[in-house]
């Protein structure tokens, strides 16, 4: 590992002083560094590279697994890794390491984590969640232990505030910050933490799981984790559906490109979405004392400029000791902060 770190020492950035909200950098490790695989596992899909002197290549998704035993994601990863070190014309045992970011919560067993992950466990909030399973846990870690050599294992929030505070919009004059955040709003809600330039992890790396905070009283939303009206059940990709479903909003994008089209009702369920939204944003800042937040995840990142000013509004003006000067940005690494999340872990 230690030549690893080395050679990864000296990843090389290019295009930063020119990247934009969707020109993302591209980011190689050193010529000659052995390669290794990033998994980014998501409650909707699990994708898969291979990162190295070439860059990051071999990129592979597919839904996330979530039928037959509960050793199937973990089937399916292995299977990913495969697939896509064969297209970036890898082998698999030249894989110097195994990073993977994932949804969670984390449970550990025996020491290795396994997800109990409310967007993939039917076990956790019962049959009205949908999922098509009874899985308490699906395996992780164990399974690619026996499969690989070295494997790290992290909160995707936490691989995301990594890449961020190295390659992405959580810099200050190119080092990385000492007290921000990155949160996803996507298929569920996430948060990575950093405070006094440490990375919160927890006593099970399960840290930043912001997204099970409870800012509201509403009451007719069911999160996958069984709670009823926390964050996630209100305002994730996947909540969108079962509250407004039967106004006609089915999904997050119909959602919101009606709201920034006019529409009414649409405009004012996304206000009340962004209040909760701004709400943890705001919790966050005055618990932490935060300087900067980068927010990614695909619900936010494809309509930024209508939810970035609605989330910013909720912390001006409060309690301004604390939010005075505090920034909400898009991240900088955008829609590849996923892979990029991965890849931190392993470098
Ligand atoms: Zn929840």
């Amino acid at each position: 590992m230690a030549e690893l770190e080395q050679d990864l020492k000296a990843i090389k950035m290019t295009d930063m002083t020119t990247m934009n909200q969707t020109a993302q950098p591209a980011i190689r490790l050193q010529p000659g560094a052995a390669p290794v695989a990033c998994v980014d596992i998501g409650g909707t899909k699990v994708a898969v590279s291979v990162a190295d002197g070439h860059g990051v290549r071999g990129h592979i998704a597919e839904p996330t697994a979530k039928q037959g035993a509960n050793g199937a994601l973990a089937e399916q990863i292995i299977r990913l890794i495969g697939q896509s070190s064969a297209a970036a014309g890898v082998a698999p045992g030249q894989l110097a390491a195994v990073g993977v970011s994932s949804c969670g919560p984390f449970v550990l067993r025996d020491g290795l984590v396994e997800l109990a992950a409310p967007n993939i466990c039917g076990g956790l909030a019962g049959k009205a969640r949908g999922l098509p399973n009874d899985w308490s846990t699906a395996l992780l870690e164990a399974p690619l232990r026996a499969a690989f050599a070295n494997v790290r294992v992290e909160n995707d929030g936490i691989g995301a505030l990594e890449a961020e505070r190295r390659w992405g919009a959580l810099q200050v004059n190119g080092q990385p910050m000492a007290h921000c955040a990155y949160v996803t709003w996507s298929t569920g809600v996430g948060v990575g933490l950093c405070v006094d330039g440490r990375i919160l992890r927890g006593k099970n790396g399960n840290a930043g799981h912001a997204g099970h905070m409870f800012v509201s009283d509403n009451n007719d939303a069911l999160c996958g984790c069984g709670n009823i009206g926390d964050v996630e059940g209100l305002v994730a990709g996947n909540a969108i559906p079962r509250r407004f479903g039967a106004q006609g909003y089915t999904d997050s994008a119909m959602l919101l490109i009606a709201a920034k089209s006019g529409d009414a009702k649409a405009s004012a369920i996304v206000d009340d979405l962004c209040r909760v939204m701004g709400r943890t944003l705001y919790n966050l800042v005055v618990t932490l004392d935060l300087q900067r937040i980068s927010i990614g995840g695909s619900v936010f990142w494809h309509h930024r400029e209508l939810l970035l000013p609605k989330l910013q509004s909720q912390l001006r003006g409060k309690l301004a000791a604390l939010t005075d000067g505090v920034e909400l940005v898009p991240a900088g690494l955008g829609e590849k902060v996923g892979d990029f999340g991965a890849l931190a872990l392993v470098s």
